[in-house]
Formats: structure tokens, C-alpha cells, sequence
């Protein structure tokens, strides 16, 4: 390889040996690097991407789900505890409260009616009482579980029934007894005004009026007396008094005092009289209260029924809505774990998606923007995912568009026709052996070559025998020198120039006619040229002791110039 580290052409000899009898480099095909590209392909997507946001989608997508269905689930039950309390708790304490008003009502309606002292108020009474009941069981009817207080209800209204009728035959004594003593006080003036005029006529008193007035006055404390035992002894004792007032007198019946006093007997102490009636009139109000007790006390019975479920209500109804107060906190407890669950998984996804994608993409774009201005970048390039695929399409993209420059580049240097360096290489090379010259301090020869009467050759051949000639002299003169420092380049038409570093004039020389030489003993026929009936070369050369870059113009005038010289010394020669 040429120490100058010029590699953009095949312009030295060892190159251009290997491209001396191909047409071009160009028809190469194009290698690209199969053995990356494998690796380069996304064959396999383990931890892909879209996988990995497809699962934490996923995830957030469950656990949302998850809640959704727990509240759906927490809150059917709490509808299911609201509805309790509205559809069985609240009506059960409003009917409570109810039917305990109405029972209260009841107790003082039944107290009241056992103490009524007329018919009227008693009938009126009862009438509330019917009324009072009527409620009591159309509110128990309502509640239907409640069949003890049914039960209750048609024993209380028996007992009111029977009661009412108690007091009403109270009353009717009541009533008698008055009007039976009415009659005794009338009875009693009767038999004043008689005794007066039997007196009178007689003229001894025919009645113990004093005795009669006692009997009387005794008779009348039975109304006070509520006691039985004490009423039957002074219903004896007026039986004596009465017996008192007439003894031995059975004469004096046809009297009309003794009539009267029959009478009076017969009011006191008859079966219908003011003693046996009151004493029955004490054993109904005796019963009377009795029921009266009887009913209150099943009344106060229910009303603890009443009470009693209306406090298994209560307690049912705190107990519900404390459990729902309970279970409120419990799933506002569980939201709100699931919820943290749920945006803590939506953060590592986010922060994975930064991670994983952003970062790596941010990463790709600057190697991108690095490369595309020619600066190393390394991209990363393992993985399986989809951002290392791109990047591996990407470094493979890279790799075939720079080889593909190298390619267009060695085209842009090299001939078409001889695969030899071109004019615009040999400029290059040219000027950079200047400089090389100049830096080793060493000469610097070059060697213009141009075939003989060529135009005769194109003419009489044609053109394409011409080109295939062109092709075998730029063979012969890769051939033609040996140190791999040397290079020849196709200068133009059917001129080659050769630029033989650290070569003084006398080496340039010889090597010039070793090459001259090499093309006449190719032999290749022609005709009409002027100098052999085969293809010659005539050669300038032009050779600097001490070469720099400023010497560029100067040298290759030099080279035309002894190229010129040797031409007018009858071509096939070195000047
Ligand atoms: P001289 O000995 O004075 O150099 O005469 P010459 O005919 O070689 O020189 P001239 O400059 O008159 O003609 C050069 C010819 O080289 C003209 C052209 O036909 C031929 N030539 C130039 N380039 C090519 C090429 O690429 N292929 C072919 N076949 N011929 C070429
Ligand atoms: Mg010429
Ligand atoms: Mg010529």
C-alpha cells in the first residue's frame, strides 16, 4: 500500500494490479454485511414494547375492573341495608309509635268509661273506645307478621265489650237504687204526715216515727258504703230496726202507717229493694273494676308488645345502620387502596414507558442527528424489543449508505475504461507526493506516456479495437514498475502519466524506457504507425531533485514538455 495513506483510489500498483484487466470496480457488487444484518432483524419481541404496555395497560384496565365490581358489589349491599332500614325498619318504628299512641289513647279511654257516670258519657266513651280498636286493628292488620298482637287485640276487645257492660249494669243499679231511695224518703214523709193524723185521731202515736226516721237515715248510708260486708251488716241491722218499729202490732196492718211501713219494708229489703240492689250494684262495680284491671292490664300488655317491637325495630334499625356506616368506611378504605394500587401501577408504567421508550428513543434521535453530522455514535443496539429493531435498522441503514459512498467514491476516482486511477485522482496524488517530497526531502519524478499515431489506430481498427488496446497498455504499465509506491493514472484520452516517488531523473529514465519497451515487445499491430507497424509509446519524463507543493504546475509542464521532445524525435522514444 502507498505510505501516504492515499486509499480513496486504486491508483497505486498493488491495487491496480488487482484491477487491471477488469472493466471497472464499479461492477463489484455490492457487499453489505450480511453477518450484522442477521443480528439485526427482530426476529424474537420477548420484552417488547407493545407488550409491555399492552400488560400494564392491562393491569391498571384489572384493577379498575376490579374496583368498579367492588363498588358495584359494596354498594348493592349498602342499597340493599338502606332499603331495609326504609322498607322495614322506619315503617316498623312509625307503626310502633302508632299503635303505642293509640294504645295510651285506649288506656284513658277505658279508665274513663269505667268511671262514667252516666249512660251518655259511658256510650260515648265506648263509641271512642270501637273507634280506638278499629285503628289499632287496621294498623295491626298492616303488620301482619305481628299475629300475637292480633290475638291480643281480639281478647282486649271482648274484655272492652264486657266491661262496657258491666258498667253500663252499674250504671242501671245505680239508677234504681236512687230512685228506690227517692221512693223511701217520699214514703218516709208519707208516713210522717199518717202518724201525724193517726195520732190525731187516736190519740197515741201509732209508729215509732223516731225509729222509722233512723231505719231511713241508716238506708241512706248504704249509697256511701262500698264495702259488701259492712253493707250486709247494715242491711241487718235496719232488718232489726225495722222489726223494732212494729213490735207485736200485727193488728195494725190494716192501719195505713202499718201500710206503709210494709211498704217501706218492702222498698229496703224486697229482692228489687235499695239493700239487695246496691249490694248488686256493689258486686257489678266490683266486677266492673275487676275488668276494668283485666282490660288495663292487657292493654299495658300490648302497649309492651308494642314497645317491645318498636325497641327489636330500634335495635334492628341501629344495628343496620351502624353495619352500613361500618361498611361505608370499609369500602372508602378499599377504594382507596385500589385506587393507590391502581395509579402507583399507572406511575411505574409511565415511568417504564420513560424508561424503556423515551429515554432509548431521546438516545436513538441524537445518535442519529451524531451520525448524520459524521460523528461517532454508538447506538444500542441488543435487545428485542422495538426501539433496539429500529436501531438495528437503523445501524444497518448507516453501514449500506456508507459503503455505498465508499463505493461512489472509488467510482469518482477511478477510470472506467482501464479501472485505473482517473485525472482527478492523479491531481490528488500528485499533489499529495508534492508535499511528501517535500516533508522527506526526496526527489520526485513523473513520466508522461502517450500511444503513437493512436488516431491512425482508431481509424484504421475502430474504435473499440482501440479501447481494448488502451485496456492492454494500462496492463502492461502496472506491470512495468515494481516498487509499490509507484502509480499510474489514465491522464486523458490515450495519455498515461506515472508519479514514481523518491526516483531521481536517472531511475525515471530508466524505468521509462523498461516500460516503452514492455509495450513494443506486446507487439500489438499497427499499421500506421509512423514509428513501428506496432503500438508504441512515447515518454516524457520530468524528474525534481527537492519537490514541493508550489512545483504541482511546474512538473507536469516539464513532463508535456519532454513528451513533446520525444514525439518530434520520431515517436517510441523517451525524452
Ligand atoms: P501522436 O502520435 O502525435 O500522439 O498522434 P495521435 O494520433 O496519437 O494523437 P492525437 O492527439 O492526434 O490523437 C489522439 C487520439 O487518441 C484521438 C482519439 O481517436 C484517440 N483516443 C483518445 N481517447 C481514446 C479512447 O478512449 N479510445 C479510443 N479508442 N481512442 C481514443
Ligand atoms: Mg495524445
Ligand atoms: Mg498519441
Amino acid at each position: 500500500m502507498n505510505n501516504s495513506g492515499f486509499d480513496k483510489t486504486s491508483f497505486d500498483k498493488a491495487s491496480q494490479d488487482k484491477a487491471s484487466h477488469g472493466k471497472s470496480s464499479s461492477h463489484k457488487p455490492l457487499k453489505l454485511p450480511v453477518a450484522e444484518l442477521r443480528g439485526m432483524v427482530p426476529i424474537k419481541r420477548r420484552y417488547s414494547i407493545t407488550t409491555m404496555l399492552t400488560l400494564t395497560s392491562l393491569l391498571v384496565l384489572l384493577l379498575l375492573i376490579c374496583m368498579a365490581a367492588m363498588m358495584q358489589s359494596r354498594l348493592l349491599r349498602l342499597q340493599g341495608n338502606i332499603g331495609d332500614i326504609a322498607t322495614n325498619a322506619i315503617p316498623s318504628v312509625v307503626h310502633s309509635s302508632k299503635v303505642y299512641s293509640k294504645i295510651n289513647q285506649l288506656l284513658y279511654l277505658t279508665e274513663a268509661m269505667g268511671q262514667a257516670p252516666s249512660q251518655a258519657v259511658r256510650h260515648n266513651l265506648y263509641l271512642d273506645i270501637q273507634q280506638n280498636l278499629l285503628g289499632l286493628e287496621q294498623l295491626t292488620a298492616d303488620r301482619q307478621s305481628v299475629l300475637y298482637q292480633e290475638a291480643q287485640l281480639v281478647a282486649l276487645t271482648e274484655e272492652l265489650h264486657s266491661l262496657n257492660e258491666l258498667t253500663s249494669q252499674r250504671l242501671e243499679l245505680q239508677q234504681q237504687v236512687q230512685t228506690r231511695l227517692t221512693q223511701v224518703y217520699q214514703l218516709y214523709e208519707q208516713l210522717q204526715r199518717a202518724a201525724k193524723t193517726e195520732t190525731t185521731a187516736s190519740g197515741q202515736q201509732a209508729v215509732g216515727l223516731l225509729d222509722v226516721a233512723e231505719v231511713v237515715a241508716q238506708s241512706g248510708k248504704a249509697l256511701t258504703i262500698n264495702r259488701l260486708l259492712m253493707l250486709r251488716q247494715l242491711q241487718q241491722q235496719v232488718s232489726k230496726q225495722l222489726a223494732q218499729v212494729t213490735p207485736g202490732k200485727p193488728q195494725a196492718v190494716a192501719s195505713k202507717t202499718n201500710l206503709l211501713q210494709q211498704q217501706l219494708q218492702q222498698l229496703l229489703l224486697a229482692d228489687d229493694g235499695v239493700f239487695p240492689l246496691r249490694i248488686e250494684q256493689l258486686v257489678v262495680t266490683g266486677r266492673a273494676n275487676g275488668r276494668s284491671n283485666f282490660v288495663r292490664n292487657l292493654v299495658l300488655d300490648y302497649a309492651r308488645l308494642a314497645e317491645n317491637s318498636a325497641y327489636d325495630v330500634s335495635v334492628t334499625v341501629l344495628a343496620d345502620a351502624e353495619l352500613s356506616n361500618k361498611q361505608i368506611r370499609q369500602y372508602s378504605q378499599q377504594i382507596l387502596v385500589v385506587s393507590a394500587l391502581a395509579l402507583l401501577f399507572l406511575a411505574a408504567g409511565i415511568y417504564l414507558v420513560h424508561l424503556r421508550v423515551v429515554r432509548r428513543l431521546e438516545q436513538l434521535n441524537t445518535n442519529v442527528l451524531k451520525q448524520m453530522q459524521g460523528k461517532p455514535a454508538a447506538h444500542q443496539i441488543s435487545g428485542h424489543d422495538e426501539i433496539a429493531a429500529i436501531a438495528r435498522s437503523f445501524q444497518f441503514f448507516a453501514a449500506t449508505v456508507k459503503q455505498q459512498q465508499q463505493e461512489l467514491e472509488l467510482l469518482s476516482y477511478t477510470d472506467s475504461l482501464t479501472g485505473l486511477a482517473n485525472r482527478r485522482s492523479l491531481e490528488l496524488r500528485l499533489a499529495e507526493q508534492l508535499a511528501q517530497a517535500q516533508r522527506q526531502q526526496w526527489p520526485l519524478s513523473i513520466l508522461m506516456i502517450d500511444v503513437d499515431c493512436f488516431k491512425a489506430f482508431n481509424d484504421h481498427y475502430g474504435h473499440q479495437a482501440g479501447d481494448r488496446t488502451l485496456q492492454q497498455i494500462a496492463g502492461l504499465l502496472l506491470q512495468g514498475f515494481n516498487r509499490a509506491t509507484d502509480s499510474v493514472a489514465r491522464y486523458g484520452g490515450e495519455e498515461f502519466v506515472v508519479i514514481l516517488p523518491n526516483t531521481n531523473k536517472t531511475g525515471a529514465l530508466a524505468l521509462a524506457h523498461q516500460l516503452q519497451e514492455l509495450v513494443g515487445q506486446a507487439a500489438i499491430a499497427h499499421e500506421h504507425n509512423l514509428a513501428a507497424p506496432y503500438v508504441t509509446v512515447s515518454i516524457g519524463v520530468s524528474s525534481l531533485e527537492r519537490a514541493g507543493p508550489s512545483d504541482y504546475d511546474m512538473i507536469l509542464r516539464q513532463a508535456d514538455n519532454a513528451l513533446y521532445q520525444a514525439k518530434d524525435a520520431g515517436r517510441n522514444t523517451v525524452a
